[in-house]
């Protein structure tokens, strides 16, 4: 080595010494990049905020959001809420449900890019034209070399329902043949995800099945983008208005105690294998009571249907965040996911919310 290169290698260590956020930056030294994203569904802005920061609150959803940033939302009108995509707004046929909720979280578009309106089989299949030009952050992030893994039920995946299947947003992306999705519910494996598992929405034990299986690829080191869509809370507020002050909240509870045996092993990996990871948080849809809060529906009702938690955090990461830009929607996960990748987003009606990007490269290995 020269004296010249020596002396170069000194002022390089010494300038990355002194401006931290430069010295994460160097792609040989840096930590692995990986992304969790939690959905659960129907859980509203104002539910996750009482939750959270209610009187004794001391959960894992408050850790998360005090690690990261996060919009408050005092109740649904209140301006600071994150919100879920157009809706009514969109057009006639828009609503506020799981399909077209969790369609604008994973391809980062508005109501009109991705063209969902709502469950109904005819209006997910739309999907498969419109994944095309608009594919989810799992196609993309595979088609440059991660690997991608999520797990639920319908109508995130499709999924058992006792005897019958009902269809998940996610697999149309896949594709039909003669009108049937080509993605089995059970299939383990899809066009856009290297594991992939569906349970059966009438399991009372879906939620808790779907973190043990969360943990082994947060655990397994092999998947970068790791999404569970947590569905307890949404059935909760069926039965039970979203507005329930009793058994609604115990539902978020439940996720709560899911959540934090999650983030114990996303912490673990970060102090154990030298891993950086970004967790966002969010729902496809808020919720309203009906029948004088005897149960709770979603549908076009703004401003309740439409409030949604967000969330965006990071661990082990050297950079702080910056503050959310408003709007924030939940379409704004998958911009700040890809980009976290290195990747560009493309065109999409999403921000990046949280991290400054872009990111260097973060190929895995
Ligand atoms: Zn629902």
């Amino acid at each position: 080595m020269t004296l010249f290169r020596r002396l170069s290698t000194v002022s390089v260590a010494l300038l990355f010494t002194t401006v931290p956020a430069a010295g994460d930056d160097d792609a040989s030294t840096s930590p692995r990049r990986r992304a969790l994203v939690i959905g659960i569904d129907g859980l509203t802005g104002p539910a996750l905020q009482r939750h959270a920061f209610g009187a004794g609150a001391n959960g894992a959803l408050r850790a998360l959001m005090e690690q990261g940033v996060f919009t408050r939302c005092d109740h649904a009108g209140d301006p600071r809420c994150a919100r879920a995509h157009d809706g009514p707004e969109a057009g006639a046929g828009f609503r506020y449900e799981t399909a077209s909720g969790w369609v604008s979280v994973v391809t980062g578009m508005n109501a009109t890019g991705h063209g969902v309106r709502g469950n109904d089989v005819d209006e997910q299949m739309v999907f498969v034209e419109t994944s095309q030009q608009h594919p989810t952050f799992f196609r993309q992030l595979r088609e440059r070399g991660f690997r991608t893994a999520a797990g639920g039920v319908a109508n995130f995946l499709t999924s058992r329902e006792g005897e019958s299947i009902v269809s998940g947003i996610v697999d149309f992306e896949c594709g039909v043949e003669n009108g049937a999705l080509l993605v089995a519910w059970n299939d383990v494996q899809s066009c856009n995800l290297e594991w992939r598992r569906a349970d059966d929405l009438e399991s009372e034990r879906r939620d808790d099945n779907l973190a043990t299986w969360v943990i082994q690829r947060i655990d397994d080191g092999q998947a970068d983008l790791v999404m569970g869509v947590f569905d307890e809370v949404d059935a909760a507020g069926h039965s039970f208005g979203f507005e329930d002050t009793r058994r609604y909240p115990e539902a978020i509870a439940q996720v709560d105690a899911l959540v934090r045996r999650v983030l114990d092993h996303v912490r673990a990996r970060v102090s154990d294998h030298d891993e950086t990871w970004l967790v966002m948080l969010t729902s496809d849809h808020g919720g309203h009571d009906v029948l004088f809060g005897m149960l709770g529906v979603h549908d076009t009702t703004v401003p309740a249907d439409r409030a949604v938690p967000f969330v965006v955090a990071t661990y082990g990461a050297s950079e702080s965040l910056s503050a959310l830009k408003e709007p924030v929607r939940h379409m704004d996960v998958h911009p700040t996911i890809v980009t976290w990748f290195g990747t560009d987003p493309g065109k999409v009606d999403g921000q990046v919310q949280g991290i400054r990007g872009p990111h260097p490269k973060a190929h895995p290995d």
